[in-house]
């Protein structure tokens, strides 16, 4: 096929979209650590573990070798309002940096919420309300996943309660607004309406809060209230499972021109959006029948994977939530405050980082200010102007072809751009004055709360 009869937009028909998630655990050989409860340090198994989530959840979280997991009509219908999500070639960027290289980008931001999260927030909300639950309680740190949780609950009619890491909840009221506007509770965190709050409160008073401290107080806020369960937007296995919706689709856009990537990029939080991006492209890769450069982006200021250690640690601050083999900076680890954005989290997905131990995907971080550069380029050619989270994968995307351009290599590069910068102009504002910095942690820094990791053999 000739290359001009590549449009700028690849979308799918509605009947060309996926009916069923793909699990690639289960083409995975070295499958995954197990979840282990806190206080025995064993295995979780799934009676326990449904005391905090959804039962049909906690299948799919357990779940190493089912490999479709069809998609409910409900959930399948609410995906239709927003999906597919178009697989835009980057023409105008590949013009601007005058490169050989052919870039095309999934973009995730075509919904309210403004991001990924509410592919899987839809999931996790129907199989709530089909168990017959009151509500749901989670924690947000820039708010994306708040936003596309309290969506899909006032779609399904539950009630909804968010635990806002504070720094956030104070520079962005208008996020908390929207998460109002459908119905949650917005409260900052830590907060004085649980006890790990509390405690963390009192250990660490004008704390401006993180995730792991978050997800303790949502989690305790679960467990303590009837008809209620806590959810999450990213790390877990059935989220990475939910996202795969965008790797199918990706991958089905691809193959419906013949286009085979050679280089994947993603950024990575928790893992969720690389994850689900991959899936497919990993499994291939995984059963022996293609090979791809799959490359996580992470920030200098919270680099799980390329400095962190691949050990269990705890989820949270509060070590109330089981443990995961993961690469972590350690659960007490606290981004600087002037990093903007999200993918502050300590941690990552198991499953991505058996496959990066494994050496079947690489990993990079990248300084802030370079972010917002790209960022910024990439909103004067692109028209989008990117979440500083997508941002961190447009650096690497310009970068591999801007290495194309001196090797005169036509690769082609794929990655995710998770969503929409909009509630993010106080971190642009700060980069057009020239006061944004870059934090890095020094090595003893990471070490002193490395060397805190529970022991587990
Ligand atoms: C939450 C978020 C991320 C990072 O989360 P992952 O679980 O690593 O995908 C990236 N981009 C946007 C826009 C987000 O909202």
């Amino acid at each position: 096929m000739s290359e001009k009869k590549i449009p700028y937009k690849i979308y799918l028909e509605e009947k060309e979209m996926p009916t069923a998630w793909y699990n690639v655990r289960a083409d995975m050989k070295n499958k995954p650590a197990p979840l282990l409860n806190p206080g025995t340090l064993q295995p979780m198994k799934a009676d326990e573990l449904s005391h905090v989530f959804c039962e049909e959840l906690v299948n799919q979280e357990l779940d190493d070798t089912t490999a479709y997991f069809e998609i409910p009509e409900q959930i399948r219908d609410f995906y239709k309002m927003y999906r597919p999500s178009p697989l835009v070639r980057a023409y105008c960027l590949e013009k601007k940096l005058d490169t050989p290289a052919k870039i095309y980008y999934k973009f995730e931001g075509n919904n309210t919420s403004g991001s990924h999260k509410l592919n899987s927030a839809i999931a996790q909300a129907y199989y709530a309300k089909k168990q017959g639950l009151k509500g749901v309680t989670t924690e947000t740190g820039a708010g994306q996943w708040g936003t596309a949780l309290s969506m899909a609950c006032s779609y399904f009619d539950l009630d909804c309660k968010v635990f806002m890491v504070k720094c956030s909840y104070e520079q962005k009221p208008f996020r908390r607004e929207v998460m109002r506007t459908y119905g949650a509770s917005v409260t900052p965190s830590p907060s004085s309406e649980t006890e790990v709050g509390r405690k963390i409160l009192a250990e660490h008073p004008g704390t401006s809060g993180s995730l792991g401290c978050a997800i303790s107080e949502a989690v305790e806020a679960a467990t303590s209230t009837e008809g209620y369960r806590y959810v999450l937007g990213s790390v877990l296995n059935q989220v990475l499972l939910h996202q795969s919706v965008i790797g199918l689709e990706t991958k089905a856009a691809l193959d419906k021109y013949g286009i085979k990537p050679d280089i994947i990029i993603g950024c990575a939080g928790g893992g969720s959006n690389l994850g689900g991006l991959i899936s497919p492209f990993m499994g291939e890769k995984l059963r022996g029948e293609a090979d791809y450069r799959i490359i996580a982006v992470e920030p200098a200021s919270c680099p799980s994977f390329t400095r962190g250690t691949y050990a269990y640690d705890f989820c949270d601050t509060g070590k109330v939530c089981p443990l995961a083999k993961m690469y972590t900076l350690g659960c007490d680890f606290m981004p600087a405050p002037n990093h903007a954005g999200g993918l502050r989290y300590h941690g990552m997905s198991s499953t991505l980082s058996q496959l990066y131990h494994d050496g079947l995907m690489e990993a990079t971080s990248v300084k802030q200010t370079d972010v917002f550069a790209a960022a910024e380029q990439f909103a004067r050619v692109e028209g989008i102007l990117p979440a500083p989270e997508s941002s961190h994968a447009i650096r690497v995307a310009i970068d591999e072809a801007l290495k194309c351009k001196e090797t005169g290599e036509e690769k082609t590069i794929v990655f995710g751009l998770t969503g929409t910068g909009y509630f993010d102009m106080v971190a642009y504002e700060k980069f057009h004055d020239g006061v944004m910095s870059d934090y890095i942690p020094t090595d003893e820094e990471i070490k002193s709360y490395t060397d805190k990791l529970p022991k587990v053999d």
